[in-house]
C-alpha cells in the first residue's frame, strides 16, 4: 500500500444523523495518523469507513487509487485480511478461543486449511513471546487483565503481517503502563517496518509522535496539523 484516501465521505443514519460530512483525506505509507476529536465527533465512523468495515452514504475509499468501497464482501474481506490490521477499545477477542488461537483467528480468512494454518504457530508464538505473553498462550481472554487482552489483539491484527494498523480508542480502557507499551509498539513498528497507523484518541500523548493529526469537529474535518 502507498495510499489510502476518501474522497467527499459522507454517512448519515436514518432520522437525520450526519455522522461525517464530506470528509476528504489521504494516509501515505509511514504515516502514523491520529484522529481526534469529541465523543460522537465521527472517529470510529471514519475508521471503520476507511477499513472497509462500514459504507459511506456518498464518496468514496481509494487504496493506491482503486476504488475499494463498491467492491462485494469477498473482495473487500481479501484486502482486509492481506492489507489491514485491526485493534478495537474492547479488543473483540472470542471468549470460547485460548490466547493463541485468538491470535491465529485471522488465518483462517487467509489459509483454506488447517494443513497450512498449522505452519503459522512458531509465528504466533514469537509474537506472543514479543509481548511477554508466551506463558500465558492457553489462556482464556476471561483470565486476562485489560492490558493482556490489548497484547493478544496486538498481535491478532500483526498475524497476516498488515501494511496498515487501524485501532480505535486503543488505550481507552487500559492503565498507564500499558498504554506506554502501546505507545512503543507503534513507534517501533513504524520506524522498524514502515507500518502506518490510523489512530482514533482522545489520548494526547499520541500528539507527540503523530505525522498527521485530523481534528473531527461534528462529523466534519476542522483541521488537519502535519
Ligand atoms: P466517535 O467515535 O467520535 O465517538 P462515532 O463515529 O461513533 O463518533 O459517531 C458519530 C455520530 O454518529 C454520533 O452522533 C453517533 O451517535 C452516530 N452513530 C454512530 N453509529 C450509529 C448508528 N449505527 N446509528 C445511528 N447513529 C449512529
Ligand atoms: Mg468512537
Amino acid at each position: 500500500m502507498d495510499k489510502l484516501s476518501c474522497k467527499e465521505v459522507t454517512k448519515e443514519y436514518p432520522g437525520g444523523i450526519t455522522a461525517l460530512r464530506n470528509v476528504n483525506l489521504e494516509v501515505k505509507k509511514g504515516d502514523i495518523v491520529v484522529v481526534m476529536g469529541p465523543s460522537g465527533s465521527g472517529k470510529t465512523t471514519l475508521i471503520n469507513i476507511l477499513g472497509l468495515l462500514d459504507v459511506p452514504t456518498k464518496g468514496s475509499v481509494y487504496l493506491d487509487g482503486r476504488e475499494i468501497n463498491r467492491l462485494n464482501e469477498r473482495e473487500k474481506c481479501e484486502i482486509m485480511n492481506s492489507t489491514f490490521g485491526f485493534i478495537f477499545q474492547f479488543f473483540y477477542l472470542i471468549p470460547e478461543l485460548t490466547v493463541l488461537e485468538n491470535v491465529m483467528l485471522p488465518l483462517w480468512i487467509k489459509e483454506k486449511s488447517y494443513r497450512r494454518i498449522k505452519n503459522y504457530y512458531e509465528e504466533a508464538e514469537k509474537l506472543l513471546g514479543d509481548f511477554n505473553l508466551l506463558k500465558r498462550k492457553d489462556a482464556y481472554p476471561s483470565h486476562l487483565s485489560g492490558g493482556e487482552m490489548q497484547k493478544v489483539a496486538i498481535c491478532r491484527s500483526l498475524i497476516c503481517n498488515p501494511e496498515i494498523i487501524f485501532a480505535d480508542e486503543p488505550t481507552g480502557s487500559i492503565d498507564r503502563e500499558s498504554s506506554e507499551m502501546f505507545f512503543n509498539f507503534v513507534q517501533l513498528l513504524n520506524k522498524k517496518k514502515g507500518m502506518t497507523f490510523f489512530i482514533g484518541t482522545h489520548n494526547e500523548k499520541f500528539l507527540q509522535f503523530a505525522t498527521k493529526v485530523v481534528y473531527l469537529n461534528d462529523g466534519e474535518i476542522e483541521k488537519i496539523k502535519e
